[in-house]
C-alpha cells in the first residue's frame, strides 16, 4: 500500500511520525513524504506544489498532519495561505464525503460536558456532503441584498448515501429540512431511492436538522450513521464531535469515488503553541490511520486493533497535556505499540 505523507506544519510532523510507527506495527506500507500548507510555501512559495499533488492522485492513500501557524497568517489577498493547501487538495482529489466517528472513549468519558450517562454507548459515524450545497452555490451581493443558492444534483445525492448506507451497522438516519427546502425534499426521495434499491435491509429514518440539533445532546447513543448535507453536517458534526470532550482525540476521514485515494487527517490544527516540545497528543491521527485502514484498504481487523490498543492505553491511565496529564508524544506512542504486541 502507497501511502503519502503529509505531515505540514507545527505538531503535524510529530504526530505523522508517532502514526508511522504504529502503523508499521499492523501492516507493510510504502511512504512517500510530500510538503504541504506553510513547509510548502517556504520551500515553493506554493501551498500544494505539483509534485505533492500528483503523488497525491497515484496513492492509495493520503495521510495528513496539521496546516497553517502565526508565521503565514496573513490579509494579504495576494499572498499564498497554508489553508489554500488543504482546499485545493480536497477538490482535487474529489473528496466529496467527510466521514467523522464519534465514539467516547471509556477512560475519557468524564472529559465530555455531557453527563455520563447521556453519553454512554455513544458509536455513531457523521457523514457530511462535502463539496455541494449551498456553499458551493451561486452567490450574488448587490447593496442592498445578499444570494446564496442551494442546489444539489441527483448524483451528488447518490454517491453521498451509497457512503452513508454501506457504513451503517444498525441504521442510516437521513437529516433534512425537508419541511421547508426543496432541496431536501429532493435529498430525502433520492436517500429513501438509494436505500430501497441496494440497501433494502438497512433501516433509514428522517429526521429534521432542527430536531437532530437536540436530539444527538438528549440521546446520542440512539444513533449509528447521520448523513446530512453541507451546512447541516458542518454544524452537526461539530456538535457531535463535543461529545467526546477532547480536540486532540478526533479523527476524520475524506472520501471520493471507488478507488481514488481517500485523505485521512486528525481534526485539531497545528497547535504552534506546543509544537516542537514533543508533548502533543499522537492519538487523534493515530485513530485516523485507523480510518485509513478501514474506509482506504478494507482492513477492518486492523483497524480495530488500533483503535483497540489506543482505547486501553487511555484505560491504564496514560494522558499527554491536553487531557491533563504529563505523558509525551513518544510515551504515548511507545503505550500504544505495547498494546499492539
Ligand atoms: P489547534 O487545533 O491547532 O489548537 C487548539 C488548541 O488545542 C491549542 O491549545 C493546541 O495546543 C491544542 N491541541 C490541538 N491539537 C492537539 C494535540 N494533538 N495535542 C495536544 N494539544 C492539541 O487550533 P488553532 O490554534 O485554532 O489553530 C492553529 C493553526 O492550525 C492555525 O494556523 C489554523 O489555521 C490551523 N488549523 C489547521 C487545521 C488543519 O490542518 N486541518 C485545522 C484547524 C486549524
Amino acid at each position: 500500500m502507497n501511502v503519502v505523507l503529509l505531515p505540514g506544519d507545527g505538531i503535524g510532523p510529530e504526530v505523522v511520525a508517532a502514526t508511522t510507527r504504529v502503523l508499521d506495527r499492523v501492516g507493510d506500507f510504502d511512504y512517500e513524504t510530500h510538503l504541504i500548507g506553510g513547509a510548502a510555501i517556504d520551500a515553493d512559495g506554493n501551498p500544494l506544489p505539483d509534485r505533492t499533488l500528483a503523488a497525491c492522485e497515484a496513492a492509495d492513500a493520503v495521510l495528513l498532519g496539521a496546516v497553517g501557524g502565526p508565521k503565514w497568517d496573513t490579509t494579504d489577498p495576494a499572498k499564498p495561505r497554508p489553508e489554500q493547501g488543504l482546499l485545493g487538495l480536497r477538490k482535487a482529489l474529489g473528496l466529496f464525503a467527510n466521514l467523522r466517528p464519534v465514539k467516547p472513549l471509556t477512560a475519557l468519558l468524564d472529559a465530555s460536558p455531557l453527563k455520563r450517562d447521556r453519553i454512554e454507548g455513544t458509536d455513531l459515524l457523521v457523514v457530511r456532503e462535502l463539496t455541494g450545497g449551498i456553499y458551493f452555490g451561486r452567490k450574488e451581493r448587490n447593496a442592498d441584498g445578499a444570494i446564496d443558492e442551494c442546489a444539489y444534483t441527483r448524483p451528488e445525492v447518490e454517491r453521498i448515501a451509497h457512503v452513508a448506507f454501506r457504513a451503517a451497522r444498525r441504521k442510516v438516519t437521513s437529516v433534512d429540512k425537508a419541511n421547508v427546502m426543496e432541496t431536501s425534499r429532493f435529498w430525502r426521495e433520492v436517500v429513501v431511492g438509494v436505500g430501497r434499491d441496494t440497501y433494502p435491509d438497512v433501516p433509514l429514518e428522517h429526521m429534521l436538522a432542527d430536531n437532530t440539533a437536540m436530539q444527538l445532546i438528549a440521546r446520542p447513543a440512539d444513533f449509528d450513521v447521520i448523513v446530512t448535507e453541507n451546512l447541516f453536517g458542518d454544524m452537526l458534526s461539530d456538535e457531535a464531535a463535543m461529545i467526546t470532550g477532547s480536540i486532540g482525540m478526533l479523527p476524520s476521514a475524506s472520501l471520493g469515488e471507488e478507488g481514488r485515494p481517500g485523505l485521512f487527517e486528525p481534526v485539531h490544527g497545528s497547535a504552534p503553541d506546543i509544537a516542537g516540545r514533543g508533548i502533543a497528543n499522537p492519538l487523534a491521527t493515530i485513530l485516523s490511520a485507523a480510518m485509513m485502514l478501514r474506509h482506504g484498504f478494507g482492513s477492518s481487523a486492523e483497524a480495530d486493533a488500533l483503535e483497540s490498543a489506543v482505547d486501553r492505553t487511555l484505560q491504564d491511565g496514560l494522558r499527554t497535556p491536553d487531557l491533563g496529564g504529563d505523558a509525551t508524544t513518544d510515551q504515548a506512542t511507545e503505550a500504544v505499540l505495547e498494546h499492539l504486541k
